[in-house]
């Protein structure tokens, strides 16, 4: 399949919320994808929705999956939302196409109707004392009398792929040369008694239809690869595909204790990270390292930088660690590569979910924003933390609050005295700059009362911005403004 232009498919299944995982391997997909395009071998990325489960699937799932594609930017050139010439996208808009694939399967002598039932099944096993798990191939050769007799009971039959007998090898792109020796790969249904298509059918006849070269994804759909190969040949004799893809299978993400990183772990949703104020780039990266890297010793790189240098070969086969520490400080360097405009842009819509801002931005908000970033910017980690710095700013004097924690610690009788002196120093000040503002509280309360500057500036701080952590001191007064910052002093004072 590799002369093919390159096409790759993103295709999730809606059931919970996505998981970083799911991200990592659509990440991989992407830059897989974007790469062969910049070298000008295809590099078209479909995106599908495998709905066929009904019970699990909800439309929830698959928004978040959406909303989160699209800020992450993900980009797709076909499939749900976008359209495309190999659609309906959704799996379960597709039930014609199944039902005409599986026709043409039943029809054949790649598969074979079975009547038993799961009891059946193990009941056999336990009588032979077999340790196979799976169908033991009772039905692969029923004769024209025992398959009526089965029908006269009112039994309605699977679909079931016979394997074939020998072995199945395919060279997998991040794991070298596979063998899987089909004795040990049973025969497997393609479909429900009533029908219903399972995904051992839709996904590689999707794949086929939708002409999907490359498949990369998670290790643990290892096992259904062999299955698929030898349907993929069936379907490639019916003229249904034009040949097997290539198989790349990713290495698992590990969490705590070395186990996989479950659902029930909450590092693994991957929406969390936007809603905590993530840049997406900074999360990318930071998946973009559980299994491959660009150079050793280089960490932070930009999603050019990735595209341009991706081969799917180079990923490490080995199950990776997933470490909140290193996405958090991933993520803080490229705030850092953000200028102050770009960053404001970024935290505008935190600061509107938190209501710090109104939407639309007034002017007034707008240019005292403007000139607050630059105080900030150097200082948050994440964009979340800009509203924090940053809401004693916007807030109404009616509205502030000074952080309870805070104030017990810094605002007791000693610091009251030291923001009493504070205010006399500042009452009578002649120009209302960062530069007169640090100057009367330097001479008043270091020079004259011998504080120590933690101690002095502390209690000045909290009774101003409402907390020990905010922008620079003598900035944050100055963009405060002469009489909220004194209003805020005196307040202050009463206990
Ligand atoms: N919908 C499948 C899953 O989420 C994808 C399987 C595949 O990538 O082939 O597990």
């Amino acid at each position: 399949m590799s002369d093919r232009p390159v096409r790759v498919r993103f295709c999730p299944s809606p059931t919970g919320s996505p998981h970083v995982g799911l991200v990592r391997t659509a990440l991989y997909n992407w830059a897989f994808a974007r790469h062969a395009q910049l070298h000008g071998a295809g590099g078209s990325i479909v995106f599908r929705m495998e709905d066929t489960d009904r019970e699990r699937s909800t439309q929830e799932s698959y928004d978040a999956i959406v909303d989160l594609w699209r800020w992450l930017g993900l980009t797709w050139d076909e499939g749900i939302e976008v359209g495309g010439p190999h659609g309906p996208y959704r799996q379960s808009e597709r039930g014609e196409i199944y039902a005409d694939a599986l026709a043409r399967l039943r029809a054949s002598s790649y598969t074979y109707d079975c009547f038993c039932t799961t009891e059946e099944v193990d009941a056999r096993r336990k009588a032979s004392g077999s340790k196979v798990m799976g169908y033991d191939g009772f039905c692969r050769d029923l004769s024209g009398e025992q398959r009526a007799a089965f029908e006269a009971e009112g039994r309605r039959p699977v679909v079931r792929f016979r394997m074939p007998d020998g072995s199945i090898t395919w060279t997998d792109l991040v794991r070298g040369d596979i063998t899987f020796d089909t004795e040990h790969v049973p025969d497997y249904a393609l479909c429900r008694a009533n029908g219903d298509p399972l995904y051992t059918l839709v996904n590689p006849v999707d794949d086929a239809l939708m002409e999907v070269t490359h498949v990369l994804r998670g290790e643990d759909l290892l096992s259904s690869t062999p299955r698929q190969i030898a349907l993929y040949a069936a379907l490639t004799e019916l003229g249904i595909a034009r040949g097997t893809p290539e198989f790349g299978h990713l290495p698992y993400v590990m969490g705590q204790g070395n186990k996989k990183l479950s659902k029930r772990d909450p590092e693994a949703h991957a929406l969390a990270y936007r809603d905590q104020g993530f840049l997406p780039e900074g999360l990318l990266n930071y998946l973009a390292l559980l299994g491959w890297a660009i150079a050793a010793d280089r960490d932070v790189f930009t999603l050019e930088e990735m595209v341009e240098a991706f081969d799917i070969r180079d990923v490490n086969p080995n199950p990776a660690r997933f470490d909140l520490k290193k996405a958090e400080a991933i993520n803080t360097a490229h705030m850092r590569l953000l200028s102050v405009d770009e960053m404001t842009d970024r935290v505008l819509p935190y600061l509107r979910d938190a209501g710090v801002v109104s939407d639309p931005l007034g002017d007034a908000d707008a240019q005292l924003l403007e000139q607050a970033m630059p105080l900030v910017a150097e200082r948050i980690n994440k964009l979340t933390e800009a509203a924090g710095m940053l809401g004693f700013l916007f807030v109404d004097e009616a509205d502030f609050r000074v952080d309870e924690a805070d104030a017990a610690k810094l605002l007791d009788e000693s610091g009251r005295a030291v923001v009493q002196a504070s205010y006399d120093a500042l009452a009578g000040l002649g120009s209302w700059s960062t530069a007169a503002i640090q100057d009367a509280l330097q001479a008043r309360l270091v020079d004259e009362m011998g504080l120590k500057p933690r101690n002095a500036f502390g209690p000045v701080r909290v009774a101003v911005t409402g907390r020990r952590v905010s922008p620079p001191l003598f900035e944050s007064l100055e963009l405060l403004g002469r009489e909220r910052s004194l209003g805020r002093l005196q307040a202050a004072l009463t206990p």
